[in-house]
């Protein structure tokens, strides 16, 4: 038997039910939906979990086009699978949990009397930490983003070559290799043990079936490549990046990007250029370096100061 909350299946079934979390402000139950699939054979434990932001909703298109394609017949392991994680953001489609304002990867591994945040933290990390493996289904918020996967342990981790080969299995194309802020699931599940990577699917509102598409065929990639599933996988080469250069606008107006998505950009390259609400160029912006155009902003307004993209740098390829 394996048992997530309320799902519990045999070898060679699945469940969906509930892992609950604690109490709405009326007093109901606020649990989270989730599912165990039970392979009929032995093997390694899989974590997937979905929505830590609540906006972020094409990993919880991945599990809903995944589970469907999950024979448990024809499975060694088991796969436990957390739907919504974040569910009062969720409610609301806000990044955030409105009740505590706070972003749920900052507050793992949780603590069971915390606060609300740190709740589901600490249910959700109890169902993983005796996982082999675990992936954390992100997407670059409501911004535009390409698809990427983040290893978050820092490369002086014992666990960061588990986590690169991870990466690369999941075969997004490109990886952000950097140590992630104190709070996140990436950072936290390494430490027990458990190699982990977040899948950055795109950006965008609502769903992008592209992005989940790749979503669905990386988690596939990782089922077949550490034995879930028979058959093999060849990863693709992936481009690495080390860090980010983050540009602000230098002035008021409304933004025009001079680079797509995905393009490699030289220092001196013009990034994007301010115009005011007549067409005048107020503002040229170049890059400071060479690296890789990885994310803007969705709407073209902006104010001195406000974020508008992101080139990822210390690029490599493995
Ligand atoms: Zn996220």
């Amino acid at each position: 038997m394996t048992t997530l909350g309320t799902a519990t299946a045999a070898p060679g079934e699945q469940a969906v039910g509930r892992l609950p979390v604690g109490e709405a402000r009326d007093g109901s139950e606020v649990s989270l939906p989730v599912c165990v699939v039970n392979g009929e054979r032995d093997g390694k434990t899989l974590y997937v979990q979905a929505v830590s932001d609540g906006d972020e909703l094409n990993g919880l298109g991945v599990v809903q086009q995944l589970v469907p394609r999950l024979d448990p017949t024809q499975i060694a392991g088991e796969i436990r699978i957390v739907g919504i994680a974040n569910w009062y953001g969720f409610q609301i489609a806000e990044h955030r949990n409105p009740i505590d304002d706070t972003k749920l990867n900052r507050a793992y591994p949780g603590d069971e009397n915390g606060t609300a945040s740190e709740r589901i933290a600490a249910a959700t990390f109890s169902a993983a930490v005796d996982a082999d493996l675990a992936l954390d289904m992100h997407q670059g918020s409501t911004s535009r983003m390409i698809d990427e996967v983040r290893v978050r342990c820092g490369r002086r981790h014992r666990l960061h070559r588990d986590c690169l080969d991870l990466a690369k299995t999941f075969d997004a194309g490109h990886v952000l290799d950097q140590k992630g802020p104190d709070g996140q699931l990436a950072r936290a599940l390494p430490d027990e043990g458990v190699p982990v990577i977040d899948p950055e699917l795109g950006g965008s509102v609502g769903w992008d079936e592209e992005s989940i598409r790749l979503g669905v065929r990386g988690t596939m990639n990782v089922l077949t490549a550490y034995g879930f599933l028979d058959g093999n996988v060849t990863a693709g080469e992936q481009t690495r990046a080390g860090s980010f250069d983050q540009y602000g606008s230098p002035a008021g107006g409304l933004v025009d990007f001079h680079v797509e998505l995905g393009d490699e950009v030289s220092r001196g390259d013009t990034l994007f250029e301010v115009t005011d609400a007549f067409g005048t160029v107020k503002e040229t912006v170049t890059a400071d370096g060479d690296g890789l155009f990885w994310r803007s902003r969705r709407l073209p307004q902006i104010a001195t100061g406000e974020y508008v993209c992101s080139v990822g740098t210390d690029i490599d390829q493995y």
